[in-house]
């Protein structure tokens, strides 16, 4: 038991608390990405939370595909 803050666990208020340790950061909002977290690695080498995503687009964009628009080329 902690004698600071008499728990077993330490908030992280605690001068005591030990932050879980992340096994990498995620390039969105910061946060460790912890153990079960889900979490998408991409061909850069980053990481980002599977939540962290705004979107498919944002997905998509993120791993490299390029959002295309098709045009109408049948005017010959
Ligand atoms: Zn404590
Ligand atoms: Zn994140």
């Amino acid at each position: 038991m902690c004698r600071l803050c008499l728990r077993d666990k330490c908030p992280s208020a605690c001068p005591n608390y030990i932050p879980p340790k992340a096994y990498y950061y995620c390039s969105e909002c910061g946060q460790g990405i912890f153990e079960s977290d889900e979490y998408i690695e991409n061909d850069d080498g980053e990481y980002r939370h599977y939540d962290c995503f705004r979107g498919i687009k944002d997905l998509c964009e993120w791993l490299g595909y390029e959002i295309k628009t098709m045009e109408n080329n049948d005017y010959d």
